[in-house]
């Protein structure tokens, strides 16, 4: 299986679709955002320095990122394929992963983004926070979520399309449609 990175703006499906894309193809998944709230609930110093990012709607320091990826990717099973939920988010995030990756004779794979109206994001996001109370889910943080995302993390699409590996998905009202869609791309990008 090629590598896949899952990229989207905060709230566009980016870790429901990993989900699918594990239980379907059975791929490694490294969500760093859910890397981060493990390690902010058994207070570690890492988790306390990234706490401070995360509640603020801010990214992580580069260089902290970039080391946490490369652990964890190395901790997991080889072979079988993995899927980057949630990194990278910055330019020298992606150019750090493609060497990571091409140290270890491995490549990005295909990149896959999901394109989602903001005022859909934002609902879904203020729903996501009644059921399950992720202390950036509140409308503050999300708005400096999106113009974080904006300024430092959509500039990234057209590195991926420079790199010849993006795949655009744009919701249009039915996360069955768009999972039939997305495994239609990986098959073909694995045939
Ligand atoms: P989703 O699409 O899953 O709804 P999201 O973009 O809101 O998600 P996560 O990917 O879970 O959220 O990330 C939550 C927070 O963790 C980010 O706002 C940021 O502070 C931090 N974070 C996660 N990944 C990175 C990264 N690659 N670089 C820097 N900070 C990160
Ligand atoms: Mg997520």
């Amino acid at each position: 299986m090629k590598n896949i990175i899952i990229f989207g703006a905060p709230g566009s499906g980016k870790g429901t679709y990993s989900d699918e894309i594990v239980a379907k193809y059975h791929m490694g998944h490294i969500s760093t955002g859910d890397v981060l709230r493990g390690e902010i609930k058994n207070e570690t110093e890492l988790g306390k320095i990234a706490k401070g990012y995360i509640d603020n709607g801010q990214l992580i320091p580069d260089e902290l990122m970039i080391d946490i990826l490369a652990k964890t990717y190395d901790a997991l099973p080889a072979g079988q394929g993995v899927i980057f939920d949630g990194f990278p988010r910055t330019i020298p995030q992606a150019e750090a992963l493609k060497k990571m990756l091409a140290a270890r004779g491995h490549e990005m794979g295909m990149m896959i983004e999901l394109i989602v109206d903001e005022e859909v994001l934002m609902a879904r996001l203020l729903n996501r926070a009644k059921e399950q109370g992720r202390a950036d889910d509140n409308e503050e943080t999300i708005k400096k979520r999106f113009a974080v995302y904006h300024n430092q993390t959509a500039p990234l699409s057209e590195w991926f399309a420079k790199e010849g590996i993006r795949n655009t998905f744009t919701w249009a009202g039915s996360k069955e449609q768009m999972v039939a869609d997305i495994c239609a791309c990986i098959d073909a990008a694995n045939a």
